[in-house]
């Protein structure tokens, strides 16, 4: 089974932070289906080669409240959600089933992530990523749907939006899908952006360039189309060179990823030519806006991802990324001496910064 190793309290990493959890396993959408139990299997024996078992602090999940739930979706929903799993198997959407433990490891998956939240914006930890299933970022207030039940991250941003007061938050999505039922929760509204890269036109239909927000939202949802066979250095360059730029400008005060592997390009389902390189590229820019702008306050959750060894391999780049890079923030004196040399600079020069 998933044993994990007990941490060394003497130890552990600063600010690090892992959950996982051995129930995530027991939702079972069937057989056949490519949203397996095995994923999470392949991720924790990844966990356990990095040492992340060891080297940082475990998160552990809770079932979420139906009130919390309500945050995002329709309590008729949810109370459909928990019926379907009463007469499992059944299916909620032409892909999306669910076994007879499934309404209460979609709890548990909601609120596992809500404790990251609490972790992060607690100053508890800094950096999280949140290994559950189901995946979230297709459902919809009313709908289940693409193997999600429960939108885990839309959940987690509306949950610190309130309990923390927070005004800004940024959910950015690079699964292969767009993730239309994120989307559509924050559509009419400034107060959460979603920036989102992924294959187009593919499933679910949505997500391209002129789906940009409407009335207050307008502007606050930003698509970025991938042609298929897209690889790692573009990926890469668009959140180096454009999502750290917007998310500079949008100032979050929390930063929230939906974190999708099924851009690999060995992924039986996604059509993108990603590697592990890639992944790891575009995790390093957003850990970076991260530091910059909301003390590192940056939490990954899975989402898709249905090749083993891409969900190894790709999981691993992102740990190895958020082990490595420490806080940018300047000390005091390091920023005066930064505005003085910027401002004088600026003054000769021909380029503007
Ligand atoms: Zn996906």
């Amino acid at each position: 089974m998933l044993e994990m190793n007990a941490p060394d309290q003497n130890t552990l990493a600063e600010g690090l932070g892992y959950l996982a959890d051995e129930r995530y396993l027991l939702h079972n959408p069937g057989s056949r289906h490519p949203e397996s139990p095995q994923r999470l299997v392949a991720i924790h024996q990844a966990l356990r080669e990095f040492g992340a078992d060891v080297r940082w602090h475990p998160i552990q999940p809770r079932e979420a409240t139906v009130g919390e739930l309500e945050l995002v979706h329709d309590p008729i929903f949810v109370e459909r959600v928990e019926r379907a799993a009463k007469h499992a198997p059944a299916y909620l959407d032409f892909d999306t089933s669910v076994s007879a433990e499934s309404y209460e490891i979609a709890l548990l998956a909601a609120g596992g992530v809500l404790e990251c939240v609490d972790a992060l914006c607690s100053g508890k930890l800094r950096r999280v990523i949140a290994f559950v299933r189901p995946p979230g970022h297709h459902a919809g207030r009313k709908s289940a749907r693409g193997f999600c039940l429960f939108n885990n991250v839309a959940l987690a941003a509306v949950y610190a939006r309130k309990k923390y007061r927070l005004e800004r938050v940024a959910i950015v999505d690079f699964d292969v899908h767009h993730g239309d039922g994120t989307q559509a929760c924050f559509y009419q509204i400034p107060e959460i952006l979603y920036v989102s890269t992924h294959q187009f036109p593919f499933y679910p239909g949505t997500g391209d360039f002129d789906e940009v927000g409407e009335a207050e939202g307008k502007g606050y949802t930003l698509n970025f189309p991938l042609p298929g066979g897209t690889q790692d250095a573009c990926f890469a360059i668009i959140y180096s060179r454009i999502v750290s730029h917007v998310l500079d400008q949008y100032q979050p005060q929390l930063i929230l990823v939906s974190a999708g592997f099924d851009g690999y390009f060995k992924d039986p389902i996604g059509g993108l030519s990603l590697t592990h390189a890639g992944y790891g590229s575009a995790s390093a820019s957003l850990m970076l806006a991260a530091d910059r702008l909301c003390q590192g306050k940056i939490g990954f959750v899975l989402e898709g991802g249905y090749s083993l060894h891409g969900l190894k391999d790709c999981s691993r780049a992102v740990m190895v990324e958020m082990e490595q890079q420490r806080p940018r923030e300047l000390s005091a004196r390091e920023s005066a001496a930064f505005k003085e040399i910027s401002g004088k600079a600026a003054t000769f020069s021909r380029w503007k910064w």
